[in-house]
């Protein structure tokens, strides 16, 4: 079968692309490079796919109506908000994901952002580079209170961080794993009480009509004065320009942001231009590791897919 692989790391001759032609498919590359270079548009090259492989790119309706014999998109990730599922579903096509492969990296991510939210690392960077040698007083994160919502996969794996660095950690999800908090001493909260207590709020669910700005300006009023928020779930959960207002006058203390509603930074973004919003390109799962196992799943579950 033909196998369109989109995702932008994956290369020509490497593990994907052997294990998919080792299993007789022929591999056609359509990535945001190749597209950028002349290659064939999403539009054109997903006509005559049977499967594919996929990273980030939007899989819309219309992209999905040009195909005429697509059985399986493989999505590399846990987020597949990126693709029209009710529009696949419709034309009979299914979509895998790769659950709990990109837990560590986005944990160790969020770890590092919970630092810099605590003591301003980017802008003490900065300001010895500009010459200058601030001491500014931080704060710390041991006995200071984690908020989390969405204590899945990935929440599950920053709860574990947080408790070993001495923080207390509280939880909002629909789905409460109750063993899971009882055995990792996480306390249970509604959300309204997940942010009124935080010091740190850390965002961990996914993103889907349910859930498209939970996080909005009346609800980041409603938080403490002086917290942080960390989002490396999806940016739609998050209401930007009211986080940006937020910063702006100092009822949070800043903000770490992985994703966006709108990928790369928009040029009009009302984030920009704030120096306590760290802004990272969407590098949650952007390890070798991580990489190496969601896309190495992802095609091995269009194979067997397409072997029936
Ligand atoms: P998961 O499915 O294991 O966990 C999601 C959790 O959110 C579930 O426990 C679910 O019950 C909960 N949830 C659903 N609705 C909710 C609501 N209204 N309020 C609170 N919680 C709710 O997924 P995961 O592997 O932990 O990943 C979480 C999300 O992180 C993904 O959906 C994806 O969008 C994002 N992600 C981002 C990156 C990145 O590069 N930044 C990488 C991987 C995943």
């Amino acid at each position: 079968a033909r196998v369109l692989v989109t995702t932008a790391y994956l290369e020509p001759g490497g593990e994907v692309d052997r294990l998919l032609t080792d299993a007789g498919h022929e591999v056609v590359f359509a990535r945001a490079a190749d597209r950028k270079a002349g290659g064939q548009s999403l539009v054109e090259a997903i006509a005559d796919a049977d499967a594919v492989v996929a990273g980030t790119d939007k899989f819309t309706a219309e992209v999905i109506s040009a195909a005429t014999r697509l059985r399986v998109f493989g999505r590399c990730g846990v987020g597949f908000d990126n693709i029209d599922v009710a529009a696949a579903t419709e034309a009979g096509v299914a979509v895998t994901y790769t659950p709990g492969v990109n837990r560590e990296s986005v944990a160790e991510l969020v770890l590092g952002q919970l630092v810099n939210g605590a003591r301003l690392l980017p802008q003490n960077i900065a300001a010895v580079r500009e010459g200058r040698w601030d001491q500014p007083s931080g704060t710390e994160l041991a006995g200071s209170v984690l908020g989390i919502v969405g204590l899945g996969s990935i929440g599950k794996a920053v709860a574990r961080v947080a408790r070993a660095l001495g923080m207390t950690v509280i939880a909002y999800d629909p789905y409460f794993d109750a063993d899971f908090a009882g055995d990792h001493g996480v306390e249970r909260g509604t959300l309204d009480a997940v942010l009124q207590a935080a010091d740190f709020l850390t965002l961990h669910l996914f993103l889907d009509e349910s859930t498209r700005n939970l996080i909005d300006g009346d609800r980041i009023a409603a938080m403490k004065p002086g917290a942080f928020i960390v989002n490396t779930a999806r940016g739609g959960v998050l209401d930007e320009a009211a986080l940006a207002d937020a910063v702006r006058s100092g009822h949070l203390r800043g903000a770490a942001l992985d994703v966006l509603e709108t990928e790369p930074l928009a040029a009009d973004s009302p984030l920009r231009g704030l120096d306590r919003v760290f802004v990272t390109a969407h590098i949650g799962a952007a390890t070798h590791q991580a990489r190496a196992r969601s896309s190495l799943m992802a095609a091995g579950q269009v194979a067997d897919f397409l072997a029936g």
